[in-house]
């Protein structure tokens, strides 16, 4: 029997890899454009740091985590998200004392959902977050480069920002009670997950997709007005540094985001091009993480991106550029007893143009098999060294994409009509 993958943890093969590349390379540069540098922290943790961040009552924590106990007994689990453990590590590390600090990182996040278009239980994060700056000032610029990200991926027209803000925990727990009972005033009219939430999360509640919990949430109280003055002035500015930056976005009061950390700001960048999974980029403020992880009080703001949704818009808008496209340069095709002077061929063109794709061809054949091979691999060109060629010190030149008639050349020449032909 064959042995599959787990389901739901897809392999990126390489015709694919080079879209992660190119997606990456842009975001990074950005990111670095901004000051923010990569930090890289362990895929396994203890389950204790996600149960203490998350939030008990949380999709993630109740039914999505893959946690074991290993050989030692210890309860550990695959993170889901990457800002508790970018946290613990920025504690640990001693990365907060006194000080501001923008990082990112990259990587693979587990949870155990049901698998379906851009729903995976192995996908992919690429996150930032600032650290001890109480905005509003980093509020807006961490939106203002998160569409710069958009307009360099040529995909702003598809994407949309919404704000909204959760206020402080105890604005929160004023306005859940009211919440609460007005919902409990109108229990028929929720369906089984909302009656659900009602106890343990019921600010989740107005995230419902379903019309009817909607429709009802148009009459319920909302949390704008349990705002403090602190919060709703934070909130003012964010919104007017956006408005002077010229970035549009839609204030939703319902926006509440589903782990527990958030707190006054939060986002979400929403597309209607991927059907339910519409939500590309999430994030917010989280001023009281820190200190529940065991640090001094740091403030904290941050945004993760899920990179199979991002590479998914991509495809769907045909934002990929044809150049990134992992094709071969140069097949270098070796007929007869040839192999020392093509290997050494092959070295010397690949240190004097490192940007070149080179492929040489091993394991023999006859001419006719390994030009072939060399069309098949996408290479513009095919350098031809035979044992006539070997004596003459000379080489062909066979173009593979073009209407033009093969030539020959000089060895001594090679690196100089390389560059010429390559530019
Ligand atoms: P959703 O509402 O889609 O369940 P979420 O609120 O659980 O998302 P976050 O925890 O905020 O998502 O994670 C940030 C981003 O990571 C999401 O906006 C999404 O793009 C991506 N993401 C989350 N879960 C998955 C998953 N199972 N598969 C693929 N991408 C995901
Ligand atoms: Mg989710």
């Amino acid at each position: 029997m064959k042995i599959q993958s787990i389901r739901g943890m897809n392999d990126i093969l390489p015709d694919d890899s080079a879209k992660w590349q190119y997606v990456e390379h842009h975001l990074a540069e950005i990111l670095s454009s901004y000051g923010y540098r990569e930090i890289r922290f362990p895929i396994l943790e203890q389950s204790e740091l996600f149960n203490r961040t998350i939030g008990s009552v949380t999709d993630i924590i109740e039914k999505e985590m893959y946690s074991f106990y290993d050989r030692n007994g210890d309860n550990l689990s695959l993170r889901p998200e990457g800002t508790a453990g970018c946290v613990r590590a920025s504690i640990q590390n001693g990365l907060l004392h006194n000080q501001s600090q923008r990082l990112w990182y990259i990587g693979p996040m587990f949870r155990h959902e049901r698998p379906q278009k851009g729903r995976l239980r192995q996908f992919h994060q690429l996150g930032a977050e600032a650290f001890g700056l109480a905005g509003p000032d980093i509020d807006a610029e961490i939106l203002i480069m998160t569409a710069r990200f958009w307009r360099r991926l040529g995909i702003e027209s598809t994407i949309k920002l919404q704000i909204n803000t959760l206020g402080e925990l105890e604005d929160r727990v004023r306005y859940r009670s009211e919440l609460v009972s007005f919902l409990n005033d109108h229990r028929d009219l929720l369906d089984d997950d909302s009656r659900r939430r009602l106890s343990s999360n019921p600010m989740r509640i107005l995230d419902s997709k379903n019309p009817s919990v909607q429709s009802l949430l148009s009459d319920a109280p909302e949390l704008t007005d349990y705002l403090g003055d602190s919060s709703r002035d934070h909130f003012d500015q964010v919104s007017s540094l956006l408005d002077s930056a010229n970035i549009d976005y839609q204030t939703n009061p319902r926006l509440v985001r589903g782990l527990d950390y958030y707190s006054r700001t939060v986002f979400e960048w929403v597309t209607d091009s991927l059907g339910a999974q519409g939500t590309v980029c999430g994030g917010g403020r989280f001023d009281r993480l820190v200190e529940q992880v065991g640090g001094k009080a740091c403030q904290g703001i941050g945004f993760s991106i899920g990179l199979e949704r991002l590479l998914l818009l991509l495809d769907e808008e045909s934002a990929f550029p044809d150049s990134i496209r992992n094709n071969l340069d140069v097949y270098i095709v070796a007929v007869g007893n040839v192999i020392t002077e093509a290997s050494a061929i092959a070295e010397e063109l690949r240190t004097a143009c490192s940007h070149l794709k080179i492929e040489r061809h091993c394991g023999g054949g006859t001419f006719k098999a390994q030009l072939k091979k060399a069309d098949k691999s996408g290479a513009r060109l095919a350098l031809i060294l035979g044992e006539d060629e070997c004596a003459s010190q000379t080489l062909g030149i066979k173009y593979l994409r073009e209407k033009r008639d093969q030539e020959t050349i000089d060895q001594s020449r090679l690196i100089e009509i390389i560059n010429n032909i390559f530019g």
